[in-house]
């Protein structure tokens, strides 16, 4: 028995030593490498959009090459004028009650949720795939010059990669939803900080329960600024509490939002089917 035992200590020995020799050879090659990642990604950085100063929203088309920032059908816009159009039928919406969300991301542009693929809106008989929600605060388009202080981005794409976006402006309340309080839990969240969730989320919980929309067609906000994207507004907001707002507030960049763009002659519809 004492023999086992001395056997037992002399093996779990060796594999410390092991261990901690190629704990040790890790250590050795990580800083080199990784001071490298950091060089090229703080030069990277030293260019990269941002909402402010030299790299803020009005330098985009100059600073981020190959994009369409500085094109002629871009996002957000003043929602004015818009033409009521019998033919907008509800959107038809396939969200989930229980879709599985795995993280939450501050990706230092805004929080982006991340989760299971399976929920689509289907628009003109295609299926366009929820991929991930952010915020903007204050909201990016404003209605009649209206900005509300924060807006819900649903990014869906199809499988020609053209993208359809909802968006949900959200009023200040006294309290959140339920779904709001659910988001709000994994706040706050440091800049590149992920968190992981893996609980069940109503995805339906965070549209407005009256869906009408206005609706037209302009870019992705951010860079790429890439245009054919379908925007759907909703004109009802969602509640949400003032706490939940700051909360996101101070670990958003400050103003994560496009000014309004020229409309250049495009025109704006608004649903006003029967809810
Ligand atoms: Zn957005």
């Amino acid at each position: 028995m004492k023999q086992m035992k001395h056997h037992i200590f002399y093996i779990s020995l060796i594999l410390g030593l092991n261990f901690m020799t190629s704990c040790q050879n890790v250590q050795k090659k990580q800083p080199e490498v990784s001071k490298e990642v950091k060089q090229e990604a703080k030069k990277k950085e030293d260019k990269h959009w941002s909402y402010q100063g030299e790299t803020g929203p009005e330098h985009w088309a100059k600073i981020e090459k190959n994009t369409e920032c500085g094109g002629k059908y871009q996002s957000p816009i003043d929602i004015v004028g818009a033409q009521s159009d019998s033919n907008l039928l509800p959107l038809d919406i396939h969200y989930s009650s229980k879709t599985k969300i795995h993280n939450v991301t501050n990706n230092g542009h805004s929080i982006q949720f991340n989760f299971d693929p399976g929920d689509y809106i289907v628009l003109n008989g295609e299926k366009y795939e929820l991929k991930q929600f952010h915020f903007h605060e204050s909201a990016e388009h404003t209605i009649k010059g209206v900005r509300y202080p924060m807006v819900i981005h649903l990014v869906h794409v199809n499988k020609n990669g053209k993208y359809a976006v909802l968006a949900v402006m959200a009023e200040e309340s006294r309290v959140n939803s339920e779904s709001f309080d659910f988001l709000e839990s994994y706040l706050p969240l440091s800049v590149k900080e992920t968190k992981d969730i893996g609980k069940s989320f109503n995805m339906n919980s965070v549209l407005p329960e009256k869906k009408q929309y206005y609706t037209y067609e302009g870019s992705l906000t951010t860079p790429p600024c890439t245009e054919g994207v379908q925007w759907f507004i909703f004109k009802n907001p969602v509640d949400v509490s003032l706490e939940m707002i700051k909360e996101l507030q101070e670990v958003m960049p400050v103003n994560n939002y496009r000014d309004i763009q020229p409309l250049n002659g495009r025109v704006v519809k608004r649903s006003f089917f029967t809810d």
